[in-house]
């Protein structure tokens, strides 16, 4: 079992349930390393099955038993671009109402996520959000900023001012563009 989405761009996974979030990104296509995961519902379900799998496992929470069908995908795929606004800093669409739940547990209160299907990985998605915000570690979780790339990757550094997923490939790529683009200016 693993986080299959944020595996396939050798992608360090965020803590805890917050990784969800981060492999939810990681389902877009980025050019020459993977298809779009949520395309298809031959893709969506196996990617699905094993991240909800990781989940459970993070959450200490029983596997949910959802399947997604191909009236989900075009939800999931605008549900996606609400994150990936989030991410950037933005504001974003939702689709409403969103519902989890309150368990009590050895006398701590928790919040999980409801509903099933569909509504049930969008709960989840919403609830480790809003965990991670409380948290503080909501801004860490970020978009490469190369286009081509824009891989959801987690920034350990100390100050938090990472930008590359990779500053060896993508802020290499970035670098030579912008070197080449001041030549350009100058000749
Ligand atoms: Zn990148």
């Amino acid at each position: 079992m693993s986080w299959t989405a944020t595996d396939r761009y050798r992608l360090r996974a965020a803590p805890s349930g917050l990784a969800l979030v981060q492999d939810f990104l990681n389902t877009r296509a980025i050019q020459t390393y993977g298809l779009d995961l949520l395309s298809d519902a031959d893709l969506a379900r196996p990617w699905a099955a094993e991240a909800l799998a990781e989940w459970s496992r993070a959450r200490e929470a029983e596997v949910p038993d959802i399947t997604l069908g191909s009236s989900d995908l075009r939800a999931l795929r605008d549900l996606r671009e609400s994150f990936v606004s989030l991410v950037d800093g933005q504001d974003a669409a939702v689709e409403r109402p969103i519902k989890a739940e309150l368990v009590l547990r050895d006398g701590v209160v928790r919040l999980f996520p409801s509903g099933t299907g569909r509504q049930w990985l969008t709960s989840a998605l919403w609830t480790e959000t809003l965990l991670a915000q409380q948290s503080g570690i909501w801004p860490r979780l970020k978009l490469c900023r190369l286009d081509g790339c824009r891989s959801a990757f987690y920034d350990v550094s100390r100050n938090n001012s990472g930008v590359w997923h990779d500053v060896r490939t993508c802020g290499n790529i970035a670098n030579l563009r912008a070197s080449r683009e001041r030549k350009k200016a100058l000749s």
